[in-house]
């Protein structure tokens, strides 16, 4: 079966090189789902508590969030981070604390001081399927992921089989221990 979340993205960006209006900044607030499938976990009744892969998910995707996201070819991406630089917002800012860990994968790079994300492809819906998946397939067991943007919409299935214990009293994934975070419980 499958537990189900949403979670919505501000961000900015442009596709580069296209003819179109996207080729001018604007923004958007985007929706992802993100479908999990496993079985039933008996002793809670649900594949997996949807709170808890929103903050699995949340974890990682906040970097988009209030973010600008730029093809790493972008001219406009070093003339940013100069104007950043000469206001001293480059490397952070104390009110910038909706961070999540940086990350480096082959698509996309995340500076959170500066609430950039750096891409290799045009980040289009289906450009952001494939950054998702890649930042949560080994966290979550990814059955599907729909991404919509204004009129824009893509969405892609996916067979991910990690093996997550989990706890049987409340549901969310045990540590390498097959201890409960949450509740201590002990396999
Ligand atoms: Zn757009
Ligand atoms: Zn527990």
């Amino acid at each position: 079966m499958r537990s189900i979340t949403t979670l919505e993205l501000q961000y900015a960006h442009r596709f580069y090189g296209f003819k179109g209006e996207a080729q001018y900044l604007h923004g958007h607030t985007g929706t992802l789902t993100i479908e999990v499938n496993d079985s039933v976990n008996m002793g809670v009744n649900m594949v997996f508590p949807c709170n808890e892969i929103k903050k699995t998910a949340w974890e990682v995707m906040k970097n988009f969030d209030h973010a600008l996201v730029l093809r790493e070819d972008d001219p406009l991406l070093p003339a940013i981070l100069d104007v950043y630089e000469k206001q001293g917002i480059k490397d952070g800012a104390p009110t910038n604390q909706m961070k999540g860990p940086a990350f480096k994968t082959e698509l996309a790079t995340a500076y959170p001081e500066c609430r950039l994300v750096v891409t290799k492809e045009t980040m289009t819906v289906e450009g952001m399927i494939k950054i998702v998946y890649d930042l949560l397939k080994d966290k979550l067991n990814i059955a599907k992921l729909t991404f919509t943007s204004g009129d824009n919409a893509a969405s892609e299935e996916f067979e991910t089989n990690n093996h997550i214990d989990r706890c049987p009293l409340c549901g969310i994934a045990l540590d390498e221990n097959g201890v409960c975070p949450k509740c201590g419980y002990k396999k």
